[in-house]
């Protein structure tokens, strides 16, 4: 039990979705399989070349703002961070210092310090034989940076503020933020003290899921409570990453101040006007907003009763939730069938998925039919499940796939009636032999009678 008091805060980069580079007319494909062939003389660095600003990579940091209630800059910059790196062709970043896109704002509880554009680094590689590896094809891809206030004090609120960014991101279309493919990469600047003053912060990198975000801050509570109980010792400000082979954090190098960077604002660029911009007014962000996830999971419990655990798995998975609603559009809204279709998805579809993220041939329409046989009382429970199994591999018509397989449950009244009739009739006639087994016969019953009567004699 440690008495020492956590504080994390977080900076989230992630790759914005756009057709081209930041600054230049390069595909954004840093997944191509070829490398360096997304790439020209700006974003390789040549002399000469001039960067230009995407316009769709400001618009989507803008809807984020919009979307965590944030102040829009109405004038921005972007500035030189300078540092040496083979991944950085031009020996500086474009990043904004001064003048962030974004300012305050919330999400799952968190105060947002800022929310930034930038453009991302090459990717270099050092395994091999071959020395060290650099892709140019990542090199000037949009990059997005939220930095939150240091408000986090426990692991699972940094997970979960990690977790809901990402579902915000997928939302508003700006990023698929796949933690695993570094579309989304988390930071987490951690420190533990026993007064209000704040400890040493250590930063925490290559963080690439959700799970070692929480694990890496656990093991550095851990780690800092033995420097500072056991003493001697101190904790060092420094990098560290996250090995995630061994659940441990390594120290990488001692952390650079923001001086260090030598910022300036890049002469090359136009400051901008947001305000001069009419798709940028916040009118229109706010106009143009989707549904938000928080705004989804409360609009499935209110308005179809879907249970809260459910309408988190129909948020977090679009596909999932994209074919509860539209099984709820082709049936209507009528509370039982809905609970029915929310049954189904959650667990019999789920489970037939074994982990994939594939529907397989299900639709919304055949997942209404199958629910509408059910409630019809076509289909046993056991017999929907079946129907469905086929559907999900084959595709097809539940009615149909009922009827070939012969799924189809009997539900005449009538022949019910009759066969419930002649099955008690049965019932009734081998009970009547039985008692007439047991029952004496008349003969037995008149002697045992008149023994009895005559049982003086
Ligand atoms: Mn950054």
């Amino acid at each position: 039990m440690s008495e020492y008091k956590l504080t994390v805060g977080l900076e989230v980069h992630a790759e914005l979705k756009t057709k081209t580079k930041m600054f230049c007319n390069s595909a954004n494909d840093p997944f191509n399989a070829e490398p360096n062939v997304n790439i020209c003389p700006v974003c390789m660095a040549h002399p000469g070349t001039l960067p230009v600003i995407n316009k769709q990579a400001v618009h989507h940091v803008l809807r984020v703002g919009t979307a965590l209630g944030s102040d829009l800059a109405d004038f921005t910059e972007f500035d030189r961070k300078n540092y040496f790196y083979p991944d950085i062709p031009k020996g500086y970043q474009i990043s904004q210092y001064k003048y962030p896109l974004v300012s305050n704002g919330i999400l799952n509880g968190i105060a947002i310090e800022r929310v930034h554009l930038e453009e991302d680094t090459a990717s270099s590689s050092h395994e091999g034989s071959e020395g060290s590896l650099v892709d140019y094809n990542r090199a000037g891809v949009p990059l997005m940076e939220l930095v939150t206030k240091p408000v986090i004090h426990t692991a699972e609120e940094a997970g979960a503020f990690a977790r809901e960014l990402q579902l915000l991101l997928r939302a508003l279309g700006v990023s698929d933020a796949n933690m695993e493919k570094g579309e989304m990469r988390v930071e987490a600047n951690i420190s533990i003290s026993k007064t209000d003053t704040l400890g040493t912060k250590v930063e925490v990198k290559n963080l690439n899921s959700f799970r070692s975000v929480e694990r890496a801050i656990a093991y550095e509570v851990e780690r800092m409570t033995k420097i500072l109980d056991g003493g001697p010792g101190e904790i060092v400000q420094e990098t560290r990453g996250w090995d995630e082979g061994a659940q441990k954090t390594f120290s990488q190098r001692k952390k650079e101040s923001a001086h260090d960077y030598r910022y300036f604002p890049d002469p090359d660029l136009p400051k901008l006007k947001i305000s001069e911009i009419p798709e940028f007014a916040n009118e229109v962000l706010r106009a143009t907003m989707p549904e938000l996830p928080w705004e989804k999971r409360a609009r499935l419990v209110r308005e179809y009763g879907v249970k809260p655990e459910n309408a988190e798995v129909f948020t977090a998975d679009q596909t999932l939730g994209g074919l509860f609603e539209d099984a709820v559009n082709a049936i209507g809204v009528d509370r039982p069938s809905i609970a029915l279709i929310e049954n189904y998805i959650t667990s019999d579809l789920v489970g037939l998925m074994k982990g994939s993220d594939s529907i397989g041939m299900v639709t919304g329409t055949t997942l209404a039919d199958l629910i509408t046989m059910i409630k019809a009382g076509d289909l046993s429970s056991r017999g929907a499940k079946d129907t469905l199994a086929i559907l999900y591999a084959e595709g097809g018509h539940p009615h149909e796939i009922a009827k070939k397989h012969n799924l189809i449950q009997k539900n005449d009244i009538e022949a019910l009636k009759k066969m419930v009739a002649e099955i008690l009739e049965d019932k009734l006639q081998k009970f009547l032999r039985t008692i007439q087994l047991l029952l004496p016969t008349t003969k037995q019953a008149k002697q045992r009678s008149f023994n009895f009567s005559s049982g003086k004699e």
